[in-house]
């Protein structure tokens, strides 16, 4: 069936105080980053009011991979390339303290098991030494592996191993989240799509749609694209094959196994980019079918597929998310355009954005500053 495996469980009780009258900040969207940021600003005495569409984690924060990775989108030694040596090891050091972070926060949402990334052929294998030379050179922790178990041996051609990385039940972290920011004091109200953002009382709205920001604020949309990820879960296998969550061909194949045995398999977007460039949050046979020769190659059996779903995700031009105030709009700041690596940026990237509104701004905060991709020169009714 299309629904995500992750949503399928047992929602907690959340209690929920609705606030009287106009908030000091509002937030649009429910996923990870709007709840992280929404429990930081209500842990510090904020009147926050959270507006989520649909259901808390409904959008990609409970349709992902549930990869819990450290660093951006781009590899370590791309970022460097991109962003200069020391916000690349800056960037990374953030994401293992949020790492950190989502162990206190989570509990039995979150994994430490580590995540193998793969080399699919020759070239793929000299970028993955090439990360791990960088990685290695700027003090992270990355093991070399060579000699790969059954099934990956003679599949790929050698992997790195990413000691602080992990799995998450995404769904069950994010509602946990949210749980979190409501005991602090915000109110979350699910099914309430913001068609404006003149609707909302509140001094200061954080915009936390991600992939799924659509209409609210137009200049946003032309710099956060819509790109659809879709995802496969099977039947428990009989045997565990993968204790952590692997990853090859720049990430566009990926998989991990549940607690429970069952594999979560997801990627393939290469295959058709263009169609897979929207908003619409659908399967496609296309896809699929490449979602399912996978899952056969990995466990030499044809297990049954037991969900199948697709899930939006925003994409930027640098691949890095814009975090901070929207330029020529007053009091209006966004989190998204994670480029399909949001479980920890957008944990950190919430928290950041709150620290912002607080007036404690991080110094990683300005990595990120929005006016990058939208141009200062716009005006407030842009
Ligand atoms: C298939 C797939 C696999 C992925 N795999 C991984 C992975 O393994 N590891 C990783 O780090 N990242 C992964 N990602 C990316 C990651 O899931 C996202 O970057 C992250 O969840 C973004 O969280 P968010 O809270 O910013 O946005 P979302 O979780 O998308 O939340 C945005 C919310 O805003 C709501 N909304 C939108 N418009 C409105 C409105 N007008 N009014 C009210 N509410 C609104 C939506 O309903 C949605 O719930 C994947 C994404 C997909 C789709």
């Amino acid at each position: 069936m299309t629904s995500s495996y992750w949503l399928a469980a047992e929602r907690p009780r959340v209690d929920v105080r609705p606030l009287d009258g106009r908030a000091d900040v509002a937030v649009v969207g429910g996923g990870v980053t709007g709840c992280a940021c929404a429990r930081v600003l209500a842990a510090s005495g904020l009147r926050v009011r959270l507006h989520e569409a649909r259901q808390i984690a409904s959008g990609a924060s409970g349709r992902n991979g549930g990869f819990a990775l450290r660093g951006g989108a781009p590899a370590y030694e791309a970022a460097r390339a991109q962003l200069g040596r020391d916000q690349a090891r800056a960037l990374w050091q953030l994401t293992e303290r949020y790492l950190d972070r989502l162990a206190e926060l989570a509990g039995d949402a979150f994994r430490r098991t580590g995540s193998l990334r793969l080399a699919a052929n020759a070239g793929e294998r000299a970028e993955l030494e090439a990360e791990y030379e960088a990685l290695r050179e700027d003090g992270f922790a990355a093991e070399w592996r060579d000699e790969l178990p059954e099934p990956l041996a003679g599949r790929y051609h050698g992997a790195t191993f990413h000691p602080p990385d992990g799995s998450l039940q995404p769904a069950r972290w994010v509602r946990r989240l949210a749980g979190l920011a409501a005991a602090a004091g915000a109110e979350l109200r699910e099914g309430q799509r913001i068609e404006s953002l003149d609707e909302l009382e509140a001094d200061q709205v954080v915009i936390a749609t991600d992939g799924y920001t659509h209409g609210l604020v137009p200049e946003l949309d032309a710099v956060v694209l819509p790109t659809r990820g879709q995802v496969v879960v099977t039947a428990p296998l009989e045997r565990r094959l993968f204790p952590c969550p692997h990853y090859a061909r720049h990430g566009f194949d990926y998989w991990q196994q549940t607690p429970d045995g069952r594999l979560v398999a997801g990627g393939f977007r290469d295959k058709a980019l263009d169609e897979e460039q929207t908003a619409e949050e659908t399967t496609t046979p296309l896809i699929q079918e490449h979602l399912e020769h996978l899952v056969r190659e990995l466990t030499g059996a044809e297990p049954r597929i037991e969900h199948r779903w697709a899930g939006i995700f925003g994409t930027t031009k640098d691949r890095m998310p814009l975090v901070g105030p929207v330029p020529g709009r007053d009091g209006v700041w966004v989190s998204a355009g994670y480029s399909g690596h949001g479980n920890i940026m957008g944990l950190a990237c919430g928290e950041l954005v709150a620290q912002a509104i607080l007036g404690e701004p991080a110094p990683e905060f300005e990595f990120f500053d929005p006016g990058r991709a939208i141009g200062s020169s716009l005006n407030a009714n842009g």
